[in-house]
């Protein structure tokens, strides 16, 4: 069996406001076809280090490598045609748009990522075969028909996931994606996430430990600034100073 291949990595990095450092010596190797959780207290640095991958953020030093390439330099547009792409980044609902037109729509942008897509009308036929591909990968195709302001928060959610899919990222960040749902959609969600993540990296932000346990296979945990301890969940959970520190215990 062949290892997965780190896809994104970075080594050294900081980031300073002012005379506060933020995050500080981060090195994060997330690999392909898994899922990576970064997680730690508030004000842990978890967004500035999003911020930072996603190039939205200049670091004030260290270095990004984006599938062997050194992104450090590269604006966050580039950087999102490369293929590391966060949800919400690019895509959003539009909410007075069916669910299926959402996609339709996000297949369609210019700087979709799958080219092949943006054609016009002879390829119709493929766009409309791609969209409810997509809409039966997250499990939407009965509410293909529905206005997407109409759709429940939880499903909303899956929504912009699908439409973030439609841009076929290799890397995907998520900003804790399942804040704010019930029990139901959270395994959803999860199930929609392990299958995204067979063929791309995921790395996602998230508090709700028992997901985090549950789906993903790489835990980097974070603590004013600097990586407290990582590794698989069993681990990490087990280290002392990551159960004082964030657990409580
Ligand atoms: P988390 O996402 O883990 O809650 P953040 O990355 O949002 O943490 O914040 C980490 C620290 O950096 C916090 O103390 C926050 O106040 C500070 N911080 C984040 N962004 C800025 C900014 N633009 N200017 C100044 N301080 C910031």
């Amino acid at each position: 069996q062949e290892k997965p291949r780190v896809v994104l990595s970075a080594r050294g990095l900081r980031r300073d406001f002012g005379g506060f450092t933020a995050v500080k010596d981060v090195d994060l190797d997330v690999h392909d076809a898994s899922v990576h959780a970064l997680i730690g207290p508030n004000g842990a640095g978890k967004t500035t280090v999003f911020n930072l991958l996603t190039k939205f953020l200049q670091p004030t030093s260290g270095t990004i490598t984006l599938m062997g390439v050194d992104i450090t330099k590269t604006p966050p547009d580039k950087v999102a045609r490369m293929g590391l792409v966060r949800s919400f980044q690019i895509s959003a609902v539009f909410p007075h748009l069916t669910v299926l037109d959402n996609v339709r729509v996000a297949l369609q942008r210019p700087n979709n990522l799958s080219t092949q897509f943006w054609r016009p009308l002879s390829a119709l036929d493929r766009l409309n075969e791609r969209a409810e591909q997509l809409l039966a990968s997250v499990g939407l195709s009965k509410e293909r028909d529905h206005i997407a302001a109409d759709l429940s928060y939880g499903r909303k959610r899956v929504l912009e996931i699908a439409t973030t899919l439609a841009l076929d990222p290799k890397v995907l960040l998520l900003d804790e994606p399942m804040a704010g749902m019930g029990q139901e959609d959270v395994g959803v969600v999860s199930s929609i996430i392990r299958e995204v993540a067979r063929d791309r990296a995921v790395l996602m932000v998230e508090h709700n430990l028992s997901v985090v346990a549950n789906i993903c296979q790489h835990v980097t945990v974070l603590q004013r600034g600097e990586i407290l301890a990582e590794g698989d969940y069993a681990t990490v959970s087990q280290d002392e100073r990551v159960r004082v520190a964030y657990m409580g215990t």
